[in-house]
This record gives C-alpha cells, structure tokens and sequence, in this order.
C-alpha cells in the first residue's frame, strides 16, 4: 500500500480534486487506517485557504477520522488490524522532550498536524503515529465521533487541566461547531452552563444541549446583568467581542479560556484581572491519553456532536457549506 487518493487543493483555496499520491513504504512506529467518517473543522478551511501560512499544497484536509487500521509499522504498539481507531489534530510527536515524557504530548515543539506534514483524513487512507491513533471505545456512535477527536478534546481540555468541579459555573461564548460540543460536555461534567450566542435561534438549541441559561453575546447590557458569576469562561468564537464585559463575567478566581483562533489581539486590562485574582490562558487539544479519557467519557455520557452527514465526494459542497456558516453543528464525511 504506497499510494493513497483523496481530495486535494492544488493551491491556495482552490477546490478539492480526487488526487492519488505515492506515500512510500509504512514508517516502523507508523499506523495506516482506512477511514470510515472524516469530521470538518474550520482549520480545514483556514489551512486550504493558508489563512495561517504554512499549509503545503498538494494539500488533502482532514483531521477528525474515525476508521480502522489496515497496516502496522514494525514497531506500532499496542494497536491490531481491524480495530477502530480515531486520529485528530496531531499525527506524530517526538516521544522524547520533556512535554511528551511528561504526558504533554500536545505541547511538544516537534508535533507534526495531520494536515501539517501528512495528508488528511479527506481521503480513503492515512497515516499517524501509534501514539497518536487512540483506540475508540465500546459505545461511542462512529458516525458522530469524528467531531470529538479534535473540537471535542478541545472544549474538554481546560476541564481535565485545571481540575473545573461539577459544582462549577462555565459559560460558553459561541455555540457553533466547539461551542456545542462544550456545552454537551459541561452538562454532563455536572456544571451549570451559560452560553452566549449571537444567534437567537439557537438559543432553544443550546439549551436543548444542556445549558441552563442563554445570554446574547452582542448585547453588552445583557453580558454585565451576569457579572461576577462565572468560574470558567471557554471561548470558542474567532471573531472579536465585547472582551471587556465577558472578563467581568468571571468570579473571584475565575478564568477565561480561551480556544478559538481569534485572529486579532484580545485587550485584557490589568485591572480586570488583579482586584479579583482572575487568569487569562489557551490551550490546543490535548494528549493521547487526554483524548482517550474524552472518548470514555463522551461514550458513557452518550455525548453525540450533532453533525450533518455529506458524502466524501461531495466534501467541496461540505466545505461551502461550512464556510456559508450553514453547518448545525458540524459536518461529518462518510467515505
Ligand atoms: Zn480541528
Ligand atoms: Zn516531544
């Protein structure tokens, strides 16, 4: 198996074309899986586009696949033939710096992106690291779990890092294709949740997904009647808010988390920090382990992204539509 095919862009933001490439021989701690579903995130998007430099052309998409594994390297371990598996936003990472030793995985400077130095998941296969090839549990739906492998293990994070109790309040700012799956998540973690949408017809929605309350995220008015209360603050938008408001969302303690790829500066005054003891901090996806506690987690709990289905030859109408802001909430490809 050297060659795989899949959908391409040939450069910057051009449509995806069926393409076969030549891969060369399996790496000795490389995986091959067949993929199943391939989840779309709006990096895909970003990355076809090169919004952020760097993306590599011939350029196949795709990082939240769920699929089986068809081929092991010589020194894959820990994995069989046959078994399902998913791979998210990281294929590869040293195994050797001290984040990686420490179980950091997701923080190591030499972390290779599945769309970064691979070719995705918008394709009939791929490969990753074994590391980075976590075993799917018993339970978890496959058709919707493609979505968790890299927003689901986003929103989950900031959870696992910093100890957030069930007897938490977390508000949510953006209730897209992150935003809903962290309210799922923070539901079932036991907190109570806010979310904040622009989108008054979603509101009926996210609170069908769990939350308790919904505020409107462009009516500054609206942010302050809720000042004070907030213990996590997750956001998951890219665009600018009303920062200063949603800062004084926060409790004595309380932090704001920060997830989307807001592209411009966020102003954090000193003093909407300081007088309560408040944080500021981001975090990317997580580890191996990490997105394997999420997926227990995501299958006990029964914890479904809600996802449109598109067939994988109709993923340049797939990408349309997410970038139409059509998707609700997320678009899953079926090879
Ligand atoms: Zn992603
Ligand atoms: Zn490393």
């Amino acid at each position: 198996m050297s060659s795989i095919t899949g959908w391409a862009a040939s450069a910057a933001g051009q449509p995806l074309k069926l393409t076969t490439f030549d891969v060369g021989e399996l790496g000795a701690e490389e995986v091959e899986v067949a993929v199943d579903y391939c989840g779309i995130c709006h990096s895909d998007l970003s990355m076809i586009g090169n919004e952020w430099g760097g993306s590599r052309y011939p350029f196949i998409p795709g990082h939240e696949v769920v699929g089986r594994v068809v081929a092991l390297g010589a020194q894959a371990k820990g994995l069989s033939i046959g078994q399902r598996v998913g791979i998210g936003w990281t294929a590869e990472s040293c195994m050797h710096c001290r984040p990686c030793l420490s179980g950091d995985h997701n923080l190591c400077a030499q972390s290779v992106a599945t769309i970064g130095g691979h070719h995705g998941g918008f394709a009939d296969r791929l490969r990753a690291h074994w590391a980075w090839t976590i075993p799917l549990p018993e339970g978890i739906d496959l058709a919707s779990a493609g979505p968790l492998l890299c927003g689901g293990i986003t929103v989950l994070k900031p959870f696992l890092a910093y100890d957030i109790k069930p007897t938490a309040r977390v508000g949510v700012v953006g209730i897209g294709g992150l935003g809903h799956m962290a309210v799922k998540f923070a539901a079932a973690w036991g907190c109570e949740v806010t979310a904040f949408t622009s989108t008054a017809a979603k509101a009926d929605e996210a609170r069908s997904f769990g939350a308790h309350r919904v505020v409107a995220s462009r009516d500054s008015d609206a942010i302050k009647t809720i000042a004070g209360s907030l213990d996590l603050l997750l956001v998951t938008v890219n665009v600018a808010m009303d920062w200063n408001a949603l800062l004084g969302t926060l409790a004595p303690k309380g932090r704001m988390h920060v997830v989307g790829a807001v592209l411009e500066p966020i102003p954090v005054p000193a003093f909407s920090l300081i007088g309560k003891q408040r944080e500021v901090s981001g975090s990317p996806t997580g580890s191996p382990v990490d997105i394997a506690r999420m997926l227990d987690f995501a299958a006990r709990h029964d914890i479904r992204p809600q996802v449109e289905m598109f067939p994988l030859a109709q993923v340049n109408e797939a990408l349309q539509h997410l970038a139409d802001g059509k998707a609700r909430y997320r678009i899953v490809l079926q090879a």
